[in-house]
């Protein structure tokens, strides 16, 4: 197989980018098909992490000496960075976080504190990680609400017809995934947000999988929250992001409490800081903040519409030839799908697959994902995950086919 299915995307010279790509395991080329989970980083990513610790190291906003500025200016500029990557109306809207799984808890201990009564409902679905589960649930037995779900069908789409029926006066919040890890599923989300909002309901997307591969303007989306991860967008762990409209971050009551969140403090009373600080207590994860504005200049210098396009042509080719094998079943075929296929093979369990691929140096996610409902669901104990990022190309899915295909003779 070739490269020439996507002629626009250069994907030597991007892997060029990736150190970690040239190395070798168990004996082999790496094959690094676990995207979903973490996505690698280009030397730019890394090299910006170095050089704040190596030129400019120091504790931003109160400092006045030289390098308190410059680290202050580098932190900012992601804020601002990320308002334009993702539409925000303003940077003051852009909250950074340790990544989506914080995003969401802040949300419900904030606003789901304030606003969730007893008898009210929040809506998520089948599909959920459980990032986006468990919050709300322990929102609900905290406060005697009802937790609703949207079905997944056999393809792995949601039942639009049903979410609609789940709407009630009582629905408060629709929480729900862009894009699904497990399944790759795109939801529509733009069309549950509008009938949620007729509703009455606000609306959280949780973007950790579609903000790399989806173009993303949370105006146009009209979501009231959008919360998503450094990590797989070719950025550090450790930083995150959680965006909300304006009106509802000033009327929310604080998460922590400490330093920079503040205005006054004295016993008897405390004034809080403005938007954004006031949710971003304590020192921030300065040195992977700044270097998460060069990994989205290095996504946008190559351009989403392209990896998108590669991306697509992999899954595709992927599923084309891993359904060819015989005995296997790609759990998650909805009709709008990006950059993964997930399987299982009839008798084999996921885990021993993987542990095959490893040894043949392809890096691939097997188990529950973190979406047991989802499992339970399609009453398999887990899948096999391939997942897909730029660097990807298609001998290394000649590789993954030929290496499943090793693998069920060996295990069956
Ligand atoms: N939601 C989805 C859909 C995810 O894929 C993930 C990460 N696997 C998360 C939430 C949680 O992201 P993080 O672990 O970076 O907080």
């Amino acid at each position: 197989m070739n490269n020439t299915v996507s002629p626009a995307l250069d994907v030597n010279t991007i892997r060029d980018a990736f150190p970690i790509l040239q190395r070798q395991v168990n004996g082999h080329p790496l094959v690094y098909l676990d995207n979903a989970a973490t996505a690698q980083k280009p030397l730019s990513v890394i090299d910006a992490i170095s050089d704040y610790y190596k030129g400019y190291n120091a504790n931003i906003h109160r400092g006045i000496h030289r390098m308190a500025e410059e680290a202050t200016t580098a932190f900012e500029a992601t804020r601002k960075t990320i308002a334009r990557f993702i539409g925000a109306a303003s940077s003051d809207e852009i909250i950074f976080t340790r990544g989506t799984t914080e995003g969401i808890n802040l949300v419900a201990y904030t606003w789901g504190k304030q606003n969730i009564n007893k008898g009210d409902e929040i809506i998520i679905s089948e599909m959920e990680h459980h990032s986006n589960i468990v919050p709300w649930q322990v929102l609900c037995q905290e406060k005697n609400a009802v937790l609703k779900i949207i079905p997944v069908d056999d393809n792995g789409e949601l039942s639009f017809e049903i979410f609609k029926k789940l709407l009630t006066p009582h629905t408060k919040l629709v929480s729900i995934v862009q894009v699904s890890n497990s399944l790759g599923t795109v939801n529509p989300v733009r069309e549950i947000i509008e009938e949620a909002h007729k509703a009455g309901a606000r609306v959280l997307i949780d973007g950790a999988q579609s903000s790399v591969h989806l173009d993303i303007n949370v105006q146009d989306l009209d979501c009231d929250f959008f919360a998503f991860s450094g990590h797989k967008i070719y950025g550090p762990t450790g930083v995150g992001v959680l965006y909300g409209k304006k009106d509802l971050l000033e009327a929310m009551p604080v998460f922590q409490g400490g330093g920079e969140m503040i205005n006054e403090v004295t016993f008897k009373q405390t004034t809080y800081n403005e938007l954004p600080y006031k949710y971003e207590a304590g020192t921030p994860n300065i040195a992977d903040t700044i270097a998460l504005k060069t990994a989205i200049d290095f996504v946008e210098s190559i351009g989403k519409d392209l990896i998108r396009e590669h991306e697509v042509e992999l899954v595709k080719y992927a599923t084309r030839q891993l359904e060819d094998i015989s005995g296997l079943r790609i759990i998650g075929k909805a009709n709008n799908k990006v950059s993964l296929v997930s399987f299982v093979i009839d008798n084999i369990h996921p885990s021993d697959i993987g542990t095959l691929l490893d040894n043949m140096g392809i890096a691939v996610r097997t188990g529950h994902h973190c979406t047991q409902p989802l499992m339970k669901r399609f009453d398999i104990p887990g899948t096999v995950r391939a997942s897909f990022a730029m660097y990807n190309t298609f001998e290394e899915v000649d590789a993954l086919v030929a290496g499943v295909h090793k693998a069920v003779k060996i295990l069956l």
